[in-house]
C-alpha cells in the first residue's frame, strides 16, 4: 500500500500541487486498501487522510491503516476546511473526471473562508496510470477472476440450446460464476442472439436464441474486488456461410493483435494491427469500437487500446484483445480475452475454448 502512495507522491511533484484530494472509488480503495462506498482521500507529501461518514469509519480504520480517519458529515461545505486542517495547502488537486458541479461548488465556497488562498488545479488519470501497472497480488486476483469466468463459460456454453431466452442464458451464467467463487458478476452479463448481437453492448432480453444465428456473450466475475472480461460467440445448430467467414476473421483479428502486440508498442499501434485484419476483409466499417481497454478495480479502466490511444504499452499491463464485427439487421460477433504483459510478450489469462466453425 505504501509503494502506491509513495507512486502518487511522486505524481504530486511532477504536477506541482501540494496535495489531491481522491472522490474517485476505485482510486479510494486503491490508495487506501478501503472499499466502502463513500469517501475521500486527502493526499499531501506528509499526510494521508481518510475522510468518511459515521456508516464506515470502524471498517476504514481497520482497512487502511496508513491513514488518518476523519469523520465527516454534511456536504463538502461543512467538513472540507476541517479536511484540510493546517496541511499548509497552496495548490490543491481534485479529479476533474469524477467531482460533479455541485460538490465542486461547495469545495470553492469552503475554501472561501479560508484565510489562506488555497487554488484548486483539475487533475486527470494520476491514480489511473498507476493502476493500468499491476503487482504481483493484483494479477493474481485477475487470473482467479478470469479462471472463474472460463469455468461458468464453460460449464453453460454446451447447454445453450434453441429456444432459450437470452435471459435465461445470461442467469445460468451468473449462477454458475457465483457457484464457481465469484463475489459478484464485474458487470451486467450480455447474451445477445441474432440481430441482437450487432449492438455491443445490447442487454439480454425475452429473445428467444435461434439455430443458426450469432450468440455473443460477454461476461466476466469479481473475485477479492479485481474484475475480469471474456466474451465468445457461439451459434446454435448449423452456421452459415455469413457467419463462417465473420467468425474467422474475427477470430484472425482477435489471435493475431495477441501475437503481434509487444511492448512498448502503443495502444493506437495495437488496435491498428488488428483493424487492418477487419479491413482486409472488408469488414472496416463493421468494427466501430476500440480493441481493448484495461482490466482492474474497475472492468474498463487505462490502458486504453484504440485509436489515438498514446499509451504505451509495458509489463504488468493487464487488458482485454477484444475485435469485432457488427452487421445490423443480421448480428455480431465479437471474440475478447483478458490479457498481460509480461516480457514484453502477451499472456492470455482467459482460457475458455474458442470453437472454429469454417
Ligand atoms: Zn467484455
Ligand atoms: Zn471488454
Amino acid at each position: 500500500m505504501n509503494r502506491r502512495l509513495s507512486g502518487l507522491r511522486r505524481g504530486l511533484a511532477a504536477k506541482k500541487i501540494d496535495g489531491l484530494l481522491i472522490s474517485q472509488p476505485e482510486n479510494r480503495h486503491y490508495l487506501s486498501g478501503f472499499d466502502g462506498s463513500a469517501g475521500y482521500l486527502l493526499i499531501t507529501t506528509g499526510r494521508a487522510v481518510l475522510a468518511t461518514d459515521f456508516r464506515y469509519t470502524e471498517q476504514a480504520g481497520l482497512q487502511a491503516p496508513d491513514y488518518r480517519v476523519l469523520k465527516i458529515t454534511g456536504n463538502a461545505a461543512d467538513w472540507f476546511p476541517g479536511l484540510l486542517g493546517d496541511a499548509g495547502i497552496k495548490r490543491l488537486g481534485f479529479e476533474a473526471g469524477d467531482i460533479t458541479v455541485e460538490t465542486y461548488r461547495q469545495l470553492k465556497n469552503a475554501l472561501k473562508k479560508k484565510p489562506v488562498a488555497v487554488k484548486l488545479v483539475p487533475v486527470m488519470g494520476l491514480v489511473e496510470s498507476l493502476r493500468a501497472v499491476k503487482e504481483p497480488g493484483e494479477i493474481e486476483l485477475i487470473r482467479k477472476a478470469a479462471a472463474i469466468t472460463d469455468l461458468a463459460f464453460e460449464g453453460v456454453a454446451p447447454t445453450i440450446k434453441a429456444g432459450m431466452t437470452e435471459r435465461q442464458v445470461a442467469w445460468e451464467l451468473e449462477k454458475c460464476l457465483r457457484e464457481n467463487g465469484g463475489q459478484a458478476a464485474a458487470f451486467e452479463i450480455i447474451v445477445a442472439a441474432g440481430p441482437n448481437s450487432a449492438r455491443p453492448h445490447a442487454r439480454p432480453s425475452e429473445r428467444v436464441i435461434r439455430e443458426g444465428e450469432p450468440v455473443v456473450i460477454d461476461m466476466g466475475a469479481r473475485y477479492g474486488g479485481y474484475a475480469s472480461d471474456l466474451t465468445r460467440t457461439i451459434c446454435v445448430g448449423a452456421a452459415d456461410d455469413t457467419f463462417k467467414k465473420v467468425y474467422a476473421t474475427v477470430l484472425d483479428a482477435q489471435m493475431g493483435a495477441i501475437d503481434i502486440i509487444i511492448g512498448g508498442m502503443t495502444g493506437q499501434r495495437a488496435d491498428a494491427a488488428s483493424r487492418e485484419v477487419i479491413n482486409r476483409a472488408g469488414y472496416g466499417e463493421a468494427f466501430g469500437h476500440s480493441l481493448g481497454h484495461g482490466v482492474g478495480l474497475a472492468a474498463h479502466e487505462a490502458p486504453r487500446l484504440g485509436p489515438g490511444s498514446k499509451e504505451k504499452l509495458a509489463d504488468g499491463m493487464v487488458f482485454t484483445v477484444e475485435p469485432g464485427i457488427y452487421l445490423p439487421g443480421w448480428g455480431g460477433v465479437r471474440i475478447e480475452d483478458t490479457v498481460m504483459m509480461e516480457n514484453g510478450r502477451v499472456v492470455t489469462l482467459s482460457k475458455a475454448r474458442k470453437v472454429r466453425y469454417d
